[in-house]
């Protein structure tokens, strides 16, 4: 096949996926299972059904079922705001004299801004099939909180987002889009849970962290009839669902010959990385093809490349089964980095296990490099990025420069996950010279580490 590829390739509709792909189901060696952190042993269905609908409980379980149909009412949404388009860089690649060809595959169409309503629009289908009233969630810099009010409108669910307090301060439009799709946002900590009034008395004037809001979303789902709790990365659910991410990308490759050689995503639970790379990680898995993965992450949050690969909490409040992942600890506390969306202490047990047998690579990247390849990349391309999103951005150029110096033309594809709008302000700071880089010292991460559950 010879055909000139367009800049934007577009499938049609009924070429779209039908079926989430679980990459799980081609491991040899599966990820480890989730813990009972009372008992210590892998959780049962039942267990996980008192904080997590039915039917994402079994998927979050699923090891086996290759490909997971997604239902038509799923699809029909999805209709709205995909398929995504597959964009050639052609004009990047020109600026950057590279004979590397540059593909991104952009998840910022949508009005929540980024891939998570992938998953929020799943997470929101399943609690309805359930006959939930509603569900309820935390949100650190509000994306993944606009996708789940995006979607439980849609489903007529009730949805209540608990917004560490900082952000919901310092954020103040990202509160209000939540609130124009019907969602009840709670400053966190709050006074309306248990544990937040016990965090308030404790450390009165404290501005939240994304634990603490954890353990409130969790405590008003369990604690109120017909409310479940979902989370928008970390787990393999959610990895799954963004598959349609990858099995999109796959599919637009496909369509004009083009095999990838390159495919990078920035990693903050590792579920767009997840979701992008799986078919093609499948083909690796099962010896059909090669690829070269690389896992982007901020040097100040850095999972991959500096943690422990152990049993943690997935959460700060260590309400959460345990999981077996890379981990800073989950009392390491991320600097205040600008890519909110990257500010986890552990990683996706599948993508985990993943890097573990060495089949991807991880690069950790410092923050004013990602704004300086955000703005480059903005300049030319025109989409305003995502501070989280360019960090895939910035290993992409790196990689296209390296074709540049070798004369090698291979076809980079990476994961453009969202828009940067509500970010300005972190732009402001680079505008202005105000921003710097901060990596961890080892006895900070020692400190994060030493904290692990026994197990
Ligand atoms: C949440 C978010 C991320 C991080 O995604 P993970 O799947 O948790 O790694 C990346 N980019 C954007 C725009 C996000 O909103």
């Amino acid at each position: 096949m010879n055909k000139e590829i367009p800049y934007k390739i577009y499938l049609e509709e009924s070429e779209m996926p039908r079926d989430w792909y679980n990459v799980r189901a081609d491991m040899t060696k599966k990820p480890a299972p989730l813990l009972d952190p009372t008992t210590g042993k892998p959780i049962t269905a039942e267990a996980l059904g008192k904080v997590f609908c039915e039917e994402l409980v079994k998927q979050e379980l699923d090891d086996n079922n290759r490909y997971i149909p997604i239902p038509q009412e799923i699809i029909d949404f999805y209709k709205m705001y995909r398929p995504a388009p597959l964009v050639r860089a052609y004009c990047l690649e020109k600026k950057l004299g590279t004979p590397a060809h540059i593909y991104y595959k952009f998840e910022g169409n949508n009005t929540s801004g980024s891939h998570k309503l992938n998953s929020a629009i799943a997470q929101a289908y399943y609690a309805k099939q359930q006959g939930l009233k509603g569900v309820t969630t935390e949100t650190g810099a509000g994306q993944w909180g606009t996708a789940l009010s995006m979607a439980c409108s849609y489903f007529d669910l009730d949805c209540k987002v608990f917004m560490v307090k900082c952000s919901y301060e310092q954020k103040p439009f990202r509160r209000e889009v939540m609130r124009t799709y019907g969602a009840d946002v709670t400053p966190s900590p709050s006074t309306t849970t248990a544990v937040g009034r016990q965090i308030l008395a404790e450390f009165p004037g404290t501005s939240g962290s994304l634990g603490c809001a954890i353990s409130e979303a969790v405590e008003a789902a369990t604690s109120r009839e017909g409310y479940r709790y979902v989370l928008g990365s970390v787990l393999s659910q959610v990895m799954l669902h963004q598959s349609v991410i990858g099995m999109e990308t796959k599919a637009a490759l496909d369509k004009y010959g083009v095999k990838a050689d390159i495919v990078i995503g920035c990693a903050g639970g590792g579920s767009n990385l997840g979701g992008l790379i799986a078919p093609f990680m499948g083909e690796k898995l099962r010896g059909e093809a090669d690829y070269h993965f690389i896992a982007v992450e901020p040097a100040s949050c850095p999972s991959l490349t500096r943690g422990k690969y152990v049993y943690d909490y997935c959460d700060t409040g260590r309400v959460c089964p345990l999981a077996k992942m890379y981990t800073l600890g989950s009392a390491f506390i991320p600097a205040a980095t600008h890519a909110g969306g990257l500010r986890y202490h552990g990683m996706s047990s599948t993508l985990s296990e993943l890097y573990d047998q060495g089949l991807m690579e991880a690069r950790s990247v410092k923050q004013t490099e990602v704004f300086a390849a955000a703005e480059y990349f903005a300049r030319i391309e025109g989409i305003l990025p995502a501070p989280e999103s360019s960090h895939a951005i910035k290993v992409a150029i790196d990689e296209a420069i390296k074709c540049r110096e070798t004369g090698e033309s291979k076809n980079i594809v990476f994961g453009l996950t969202g828009t940067g709008y509500f970010d300005m302000m972190s732009y402001e700071k680079f505008h202005d010279g105000r921003m710097t880089d901060y990596e961890p010292t080892d006895e900070e991460l020692a400190k994060g580490l030493s904290k692990l559950p026994k197990v």
